[in-house]
Parts: C-alpha cells; sequence; structure tokens
C-alpha cells in the first residue's frame, strides 16, 4: 500500500513517531494530484508553496518537542466555499471569480489551529447547487472510478480527491446532500453533522437554515478525527450550538450494545437501483449479524422532501445571494459595454439597474439563475402563503416523522441515493430528474437531524454504493460508532479506483 493509500489515522501515527514527515506526506500527495487530477478535475487550486511551507513549519516544532495540533501535519482539502484569508475562494462561480475573502472561516482557523496543512481547493457546483459539479463555472469534475461519469455533488471535488488518493480528508458542505451523496457516488465516507454542529461562519451561505459543515474521508475513523476539530461552539455562528465537541476519534472503535436501526419500506420502493436495493439489505443483514435489531417504521411525510426543499432552499438562496449585485464585491458588468447596450435598446431603464441586471446575467450560470428566479417567486406577495409557507408547515411534520422514529429507534438505515454515478450530461438538462438525486438526503437537512454515508458495495459495473444512517439531533459520537462496527465487519473501503 502506498503511502497516500493509508488512512490519514495511520499516517498521524507515522507523523507522531518520527517515521514520516509532514514535508514528505504533503510531497506525496502533491505528486499524485500532479499524477491524476488531469483526469478527474477535483481541484480548483493547488496551493503547493504554501502546503510545504506549512508542513515544514510543523515538523520543525515536531523535532523541537514544541506542542502541535491534532492534525499536525496531515494534508486536508477544502471545498471551496469556505472563506480563506487572502486566498481566492470562488464558490465555484464566475461571480466570485476574483473574491479574496479578508478572513478566515472558523473551520478555516480551527484547521489551522488544528496544524493541518491546507492542500488546497476543491471543485463543487456553482454555490452548492447541483449533484454532479457539472454546474461548476471552471470546470467539471469526474468520477474517479469511470471518469465519464460524474462524482456527485455539489462537494463532487471534495469526494473525488478522498477516492482518488489526492487528499486523506477533505472538508465539505450538505444543504440537501452534497457530503453525502458525492461521497457515496465516489465510494468514501461523509457526515452531515447536525444544524448547529459546526460553525457556519465564513461559509458561502445557500439556504442558511440548512447548510452544514462536514467531513469526508476514506474511513470513519478519519471522519471522527476531523469532525471533532471542526465541531464545537463559535460565537461569531448563532446557530452553532453551546456544547462541547466530543472527542470522537477515541470513541470510535467501540461498538454499541443493543443497537436498534429502523427501516423505512418506502426507501426501497419504485424507482430505486435493484443493485442498491440488494447492497443495503446486505448491510442490514451484516448489522442483525453484528446483534442489531431492525424495526420497520414509518416516515409519512418524507415523499414530501424534494418538493419542500426545493421551495425552502431557492427562497433563502434568492435572499442570501441577493447581495451579487456588482458593487459590493464581486464580478461587475463592463460599464462601457453596459452604456452601450442601453443605447444600443433605447430603453429607459437606468444604468445602475442595467449593470445589476447584466452583472447577474453574466456572473450566475444557468442552475442559480433557476433557483433566484424560483425562490424570489414563491416569496413573492401572493405566493409566500401558498408556497414558502406552506413548506415551512411540511418541514414541521418531517421533523416530527423524525422526532417519532428516534423515540422507537437509534438510527435509520437506508439508501443514500437511488442510482450509481450517472454519465457526464445525463442529467443536466432535466433539472426535475437532478433534482430527485435529493430524495433520501434532503430530510435530514429539513429536520436538522445528523447522517452518515459510508461505502457498502459495487455495482456489477464496479461503482460504488452508498449506505446511510441518520442519529437524532447531536448523536454523531453513536452515529460514528455504528458505521465504525459496518466497516470493520466489511472491506468495501479497501478498495480503490483504477486510475493511471
Ligand atoms: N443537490 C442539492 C441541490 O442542488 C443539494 C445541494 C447541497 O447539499 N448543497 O440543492
Amino acid at each position: 500500500m502506498s503511502l497516500t493509500q493509508k488512512s490519514a489515522t495511520e499516517q498521524l501515527a507515522l507523523l507522531q513517531s518520527g517515521e514520516l514527515t509532514s514535508v514528505e506526506l504533503t510531497q506525496a500527495y502533491l505528486d499524485r494530484i500532479q499524477a491524476v487530477d488531469s483526469s478527474v478535475g477535483a481541484f480548483l487550486r493547488i496551493e503547493t508553496e504554501s502546503a510545504l511551507a506549512q508542513a515544514a513549519g510543523i515538523d520543525a516544532r515536531r523535532a523541537a518537542g514544541q506542542p502541535v495540533g491534532k492534525l499536525a501535519g496531515l494534508p486536508v482539502a477544502i471545498k471551496d466555499i469556505l472563506c480563506t484569508k487572502d486566498t481566492p475562494t470562488t464558490c465555484g462561480s464566475k461571480m466570485l471569480e476574483n473574491f479574496v475573502p479578508p478572513y478566515n472561516a472558523t473551520v478555516v482557523e480551527k484547521l489551522l489551529a488544528a496544524d493541518a496543512v491546507i492542500l488546497g481547493r476543491t471543485n463543487m457546483d456553482e454555490f452548492a447547487m447541483g449533484s454532479s459539479t457539472e454546474n461548476s463555472a471552471y470546470h467539471p469534475t469526474k468520477n474517479p472510478w469511470d471518469t465519464t461519469r460524474i462524482p456527485g455533488g455539489s462537494s463532487g471535488g471534495a469526494a473525488a480527491c478522498i477516492s482518488a488518493d489526492m487528499a486523506p480528508l477533505s472538508v465539505g458542505t450538505d444543504t440537501g446532500g452534497s457530503i453525502r451523496q458525492p461521497a457515496a457516488l465516489c465510494g468514501c465516507v461523509g457526515l452531515k453533522p447536525t444544524y448547529g454542529r459546526v460553525s457556519r461562519y465564513g461559509l458561502i451561505a445557500f439556504a442558511s437554515s440548512l447548510d452544514q459543515i462536514g467531513p469526508l474521508a476514506r474511513t470513519v475513523e478519519d471522519a471522527a478525527l476531523l469532525l471533532e476539530v471542526l465541531a464545537g461552539h463559535d460565537p461569531l455562528d448563532s446557530t452553532s450550538v453551546n456544547a462541547p465537541a466530543p472527542a470522537y476519534s477515541e470513541t470510535v472503535n467501540q461498538p454499541l450494545e443493543n443497537l436498534t436501526l429502523g427501516v423505512v419500506d418506502h426507501h426501497f420502493g419504485e424507482g430505486i437501483d435493484p443493485e442498491i436495493v440488494s447492497a443495503v439489505q446486505k448491510a442490514i443483514e451484516v448489522y442483525e449479524s453484528l446483534g442489531a435489531t431492525i424495526k420497520h417504521i414509518e416516515m409519512p411525510h418524507a415523499d414530501y422532501g424534494v418538493a419542500t426543499y426545493y421551495i425552502i432552499a431557492p427562497c433563502e438562496a434568492s435572499s442570501n445571494l441577493a447581495r451579487y449585485d456588482g458593487v459590493h464585491y464581486g464580478y461587475r458588468a463592463d460599464q462601457a459595454e453596459v452604456m452601450a447596450e442601453l443605447a444600443e435598446d433605447g430603453s429607459d431603464e437606468g444604468p445602475l439597474v442595467r449593470m445589476y441586471r447584466k452583472t447577474r446575467s453574466e456572473g450566475f450560470g444557468p442552475e442559480v439563475q433557476r433557483r433566484i428566479m424560483l425562490g424570489t417567486y414563491a416569496l413573492s406577495e401572493g405566493y409566500y402563503d401558498a408556497f414558502y409557507l406552506k413548506a415551512l408547515k411540511v418541514r414541521r411534520l418531517i421533523r416530527q416523522d423524525y422526532d417519532n422514529a428516534f423515540a422507537e429507534v437509534d438510527m435509520i438505515i437506508g439508501p443514500v441515493t437511488s442510482n450509481p454515478a450517472f454519465a457526464q450530461g445525463e442529467k443536466n438538462s432535466d433539472p426535475m430528474a437532478m433534482y430527485l438525486e435529493d430524495l433520501y438526503t434532503v430530510t435530514a437537512n429539513l429536520a436538522g437531524v445528523a447522517g452518515i454515508s459510508l461505502p457498502c458495495g459495487f455495482t456489477e459495473n464496479g461503482l460504488p454504493i452508498g449506505l446511510q444512517l441518520q442519529a437524532a439531533p447531536f448523536e454523531e459520537e453513536k452515529l460514528l460508532r455504528a458505521a465504525q462496527m459496518f466497516q470493520t465487519a466489511t472491506d468495501f473501503h479497501t478498495r480503490r479506483p483504477e486510475l493511471s
């Protein structure tokens, strides 16, 4: 097994024992990126110089016996949605092509304080809207298991870089499934924490009541290690919960006793790929063999999840994205072109309004424009009650479904997606088909509960299949322990795509 194939936990042990330096490890990943990222496209930017400088600094401190952080020397890739001081942060959009944040997101501060080495910025669907990473304004990301296919999205780069061994750890965000779905399609582990578990300060907002930051990694232990660093209260985010974050990596190897898992029969209905059904059913059997009790439960409102999400998320997006007007920061349409256009069409629209219009038409891609229009419409007078308010009521019912479920079972087990990775271009002209990718993931965001995706099998064509476990708010510790039980009993997480 090559160095870049080892888990972050194994690499950390080598760093701590002095058998490996951070410069060696960082260089190994930079070489790997050099060798394979031209066929995957996981990164938007690779921070070669600063990564090596950071690594050398950490090595020197360690060698001098000075204290170092929890992730000391481990490279981490960051989704390009998290503000990093003095480093371009594009959110996958032309709108933010030249945006250089003057401050760090709290999670970036935490990673730096833990002495993680920031390797680079990963590709994503523009403003995190999408399920395939084809909506990036820069380039699409390919699935390392089959580069004619999509890696999932919106954290497609974050998942692909893990699965292709270009980073041991990465940070993504999940508003409706954007950590779990790409993790499932790329065969890695991805965890969406409970709403409020991780600070959103410095996360470029898509839908503020749904967005959460979380870890992607190759193993459950590695995800536990990274979550431990990301989680915790932050006075700069009023929705972050004032409760200490447990030391997940210390408990992840303790199996749970008397585990009760809920199965929603509904999850296996029409439209789901039979290979996924069979892999998830086998996973359920694995849990039974480990002593878990399986209970059949109902989630009567889950079917309304996608419809509810595609009202609430665009409404919040239309409000959050109003700030990109070409005035404060970000892309601005060319003034001479604005004036020339006005002169040509003889419109009495003033230059300011035309500048707004042209800036937003040119700076945002088609999917973002669609969401802004959907959201603005659903929030407008006369439609607010019919759409937005109704969606909020259904959201409450979905949360109630979860509360009822968690009164009966510890966790819910089921699929992450209804299909394995699909072909590039297959769904991007059909928004409805793309939105249905979120069928099994959006309800966790609407209810604010925690969810994890972990590898549970492969299709006949060799594409990864993900298993989803969902737990009650702030039960990440149990979620990770339950996931680790499965991982210990199986070897799906050890397989690697063949990339030359
Ligand atoms: N696929 C969903 C969407 O397009 C979820 C995205 C996300 O979680 N950021 O909105």
